[in-house]
């Protein structure tokens, strides 16, 4: 169920991910960056996303020489991933408002299916 105030991806040719929990919608797929693997921080990056919650300064924490802070879905608070507050020199590519978000935490809606972000098969829709 959608809480109001939540923007809502409205595309043509759908292709975006939502919260699998609660089906917000929080990221369009080209705005996907890239799958990384390094050290605890396993996730696909986009460029934005919507509909997120972020913790404060005093949960700013570091990993792998990057100070990150947890983002949650604004709507049932689930925890999705987390932003980057700061990346030093190795991740130059990086900008500091790029998200990376769980794939096992996200459903991709894609045209009139509902996809498995982390494996890509189809998910079968309450009635
Ligand atoms: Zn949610």
């Amino acid at each position: 169920m959608a809480r109001t105030g939540l923007v809502v991806f409205n595309q043509e040719y759908p292709d975006y991910y939502m919260c699998k929990s609660c089906r917000t919608h929080i990221a369009l797929a080209e705005d996907f960056i890239s799958i990384d693997a390094d050290t605890e921080l396993i996730g696909a990056t986009f460029d934005k996303a919507v509909n997120l919650r972020v913790d404060g300064p005093v949960h700013h924490r570091e990993v792998a020489g990057k100070t990150v802070v947890d983002i949650y879905c604004v709507n049932c608070d689930d925890k999705l991933g987390w932003r980057y507050i700061h990346v030093n020199g190795e991740e130059i590519a990086l900008e500091d408002d790029n998200v990376r978000l769980r794939m096992k935490k996200l459903v991709r809606k894609y045209s009139n299916q509902i996809l498995d972000a982390e494996t890509m098969s189809p998910v079968r829709e309450d009635p």
